[in-house]
This record gives structure tokens, sequence and C-alpha cells, in this order.
């Protein structure tokens, strides 16, 4: 596939047609194995002499078109899907850090996310050492030798500023340690691998998926980073691994490209962890990528018009959408997301956890999930359900005031939209 353009490579990249049919959707290869042509093919198979089919729980053709698809549109060299953002999330680092070695990642993460780097993995033995995004040299000053990777997302909500993904990746490069953007929020609006990104994961259950029918997440290696420049900065990409006939990843794959790191994740993390994609929903996944960059579009267009009304209601304080941003992060606005802001909108009620409840159980089109990336409209008032638990503190903390209300905005007509919030506003008064 010749084309660099996402839009192209979104209905074409990975799949021409069905060898056997010449189907052209990717069907949905509904098997959970694939017999062997002889104990010769299967062996090789096994010891990874030949690359093919074996089991459903590590590969799947239908899932196979939706990796070589969302890898050659991110720009990446190979990916791997998973049954969901957060098996994504803790395979990313999982894949690099075991019990003794450290992340650094931004404070600014989803709850899920933060609940698996600050508890899970920190009871499995891998610390995560939180730091404040918005000054690029944190990364540094947290690193020690068992540092084995950073994390961070590409348009964290509630606050909703962009990542400095350059400024951290350049850190981390010279030292070994690859950035790993959870780019969620923000596919095709942000490019993490053109900024030095070295691994960018996805929760396929937001914008790519778009439809809010299939939970799915996704690993994808951007194929730039040396694995091999500081051997002792990752041992499990470097050391013989005795679960794998003491295969060294970094060197047993070097003629198939520069996959170490989406190898290991595949034949050695899926492998014992399990944490598989059904076919069903890559194919119902790979449905929402043909068109995630023309919903995007419109996602980013009805946000920005959302933005501009809500600033003009004299209900709302405060409205946080990247283009009201100022400073250093109106200055990373522009230079990661030129051409559009995705499609989340925050704002502030002046009559606060009230006004915020009447203003949700007001809405008639927008939906009230606890979802983001659909192509409907939703909404949602973080304070009196996703941190609940929280207190009053812990709440201002995470950027959630008691009035604050979180949109993800859709591809429905502006009109219909606008008016919609028209009416909750109304009715929620303040
Ligand atoms: N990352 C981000 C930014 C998310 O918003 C979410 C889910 O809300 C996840 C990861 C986890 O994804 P999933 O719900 O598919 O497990």
């Amino acid at each position: 596939m010749a084309s660099q353009h996402p839009e192209t490579l979104a209905l074409h990249a990975g799949w021409r047609r069905d060898a056997a049919t010449h189907a052209v959707a990717v069907p949905i290869y509904q098997t959970t194995s694939y017999q062997f042509d002889s104990t010769e093919n299967a062996a090789n198979l096994f010891a990874l002499k030949e690359l093919g089919n074996i089991y459903t729980r590590i590969m799947n053709p239908t899932t196979d078109a939706l990796e070589q698809r969302l890898a050659a549109m991110e720009g990446g060299v190979a990916a791997l899907a998973l049954a969901s953002g957060q098996a994504a999330s803790a395979f990313a680092v999982q894949n690099l850090a075991r019990a003794g070695d450290n992340i650094v990642a931004s404070t600014d993460l989803y709850g899920g996310t933060w609940n698996l780097f600050a508890n899970t993995l920190r009871d499995q033995g891998i610390e995560t050492r939180f730091v404040d995004p918005s000054d690029p040299e944190a990364f540094r000053r947290a690193t020690d030798d068992r540092t084995r990777a950073y994390y961070a997302e590409t348009l964290p909500n509630p606050k909703l500023r962009p990542f400095p993904i350059a400024e951290v990746a350049a850190i981390g490069r010279p030292l070994g340690i690859p950035l790993i953007m959870d780019n969620t929020a923000a596919p095709l609006v942000v490019r993490p691998f053109e900024h030095g990104a070295a691994v960018v994961m996805y929760s396929l259950t937001k914008y790519l998926g778009g439809h809010g029918n299939s939970i799915g997440g996704v690993i994808i290696d951007g194929g730039t980073f040396d694995w091999e420049a500081h051997p002792s900065r990752q041992p499990l990409l470097n050391e013989p691994d005795r679960s794998y006939h003491g295969a060294v990843w970094t060197q047993a794959v070097k003629p198939l490209g520069p996959i170490a790191y989406i190898i290991r994740a595949r034949v050695v993390l899926l492998r014992d962890l399990g944490a598989a994609l059904s076919p069903f929903n890559a194919f119902l996944i790979l449905q929402g990528v043909e068109t995630v960059a023309l919903r995007m579009k419109a996602h980013c267009d009805n946000a920005l018009a959302v933005a501009k009304f809500l600033r003009s209601r004299r209900e709302v304080t405060r409205v946080i959408h990247p283009s009201t941003l100022t400073g250093l992060d109106a200055e990373w606005t522009r230079k990661y997301m030129p051409h559009g802001q995705g499609g989340l909108v925050g704002f502030e009620l002046a009559g606060g956890a009230e006004a915020g409840r009447r203003f949700i159980d007001s809405l008639k089109l927008l939906y009230h999930v606890a979802n983001i990336g659909d192509a409907r409209s939703l909404a949602i008032h973080p304070a009196s359900t996703t941190h609940s638990q929280l207190s009053a503190e812990e709440q201002f903390a995470t950027g959630v005031s008691p009035g604050y209300v979180r949109l993800s905005i859709g591809i429905e007509h502006i009109d219909d939209i606008l008016a919609d919030l028209a009416q909750a506003l109304d009715a929620a008064g303040g």
C-alpha cells in the first residue's frame, strides 16, 4: 500500500480480499485454531521460524487485518490488538518492566490507568513515579537505573491540555527509555510517532471503534526505538527469555524487522495472560476504523463550536477545551494539534453539584454514560458518578470540581447538539 494518508490506509491497509473467496470486507474468522500443513510446519510456527496462525489467543486473521491497518495508519511497523484498552496499558508496561523496576508516568491519566499503575502494578512490584507533565524535565528527575519507560496520555481529561510528547521523548531516547503514549482521545488528530514516541496505545472502545459497541485495545510499535542501544536498560528484550528457549527478542526477530517489542508482547504476554480480542469485536472495530478520519473531523468541528457556545452562557464559569488554553499549554496545542483539538469539552457550572445533576437530568439528545468517543454525543457529571468515591479535596486534585461536566461531542448536526445543551443549561440554572 503506497499511500501514507491515514484516510486511505483506514480503508485499504492490511487487507485486499480473501484469498479463498475474494470477499472484500474482512471476514470474521470465528475459529480457535488452524490446521498445520505438516509436523515440520507446526514445529516451525512454534519456533517462530515461519510466521503463521496457530491459535486465536495469540493471532487471528480478522484481528491481523485490524492490527496491520492500525499500524499503517499510525505510521508504525506492527501492532497487537487486545481485549480492552486496560489490557493494552498493562501489556505496554509489563512488556518492559518487571518486579523491582519502575516507570515514570504523567499525573494526568484516565482513572483506570491510574489505578492500574498506582495499585495493581505496584502490588506486582512495578513502581510508578507520577510527575507533573507541565514540566518535561520532571521525567528526567524521576528517572533512575531501573526506569524502563515513560508513560502519558496525549489529551488527558478532565484537564484537556496536550502532553509535551517531543520534549519528553527527547529526554528518554538517549537514556534508552521509550515514551509510551495513550492516544485514545486523539486518533489522527495527534501523531505521537512523528514527535518521537516509541509506542502508541489506544482504547479501541472509543473513537477508533467509534460506535459504542465493542471493548478493545491496541499497542502499536513505532519501529524507530533502538531497544538494543542500552541493553541493561531493557533486560526483558535483551536477556535470554527462559520461557522461550532462551530467545533474546532483539536478536530473535531481527530478520522480520524492528518488531522485538511487539513480538514479545504477543508471544509472551498474550500467550501467558490471554487478554485476546475476539474476532467478532475486531470485525466491528474495523468497521469503525474505516470512517474514523471523517468522524474525527466532525468531532473536532462540533466540539470547537460547543466550546464557543458554552463560553457565551452565563451559567458557565469555565470552559475546558484545548482552544481555551494559554501560555505553554497553548503553544503545545498549536504544536501537537494544529488541525483540530479533539471531541472532548469540559465546563463548570456556577450552580455547583446541584446544577450539574439538573443539567444531566435535563439532557434529551446527549446520552448520560461513562464513555467517550462514541459517534453520539455523551455527557457525565463526574462529581456524582465516576469521582463520587473521592473526597472533595481528591476531586479537586484530579481537576473535578462539584459543578464540572464532561462532554464527548458526537457527529450529530451541530444545531441539534447546541439546542439540547441550551435547554439543559436553562433547566440547570445558576
Ligand atoms: N485510556 C483512556 C484514555 C481511556 O479513556 C480509557 C477508557 O475510558 C482507557 C484507556 C481504558 O480503555 P478500555 O475501557 O477499553 O479498557
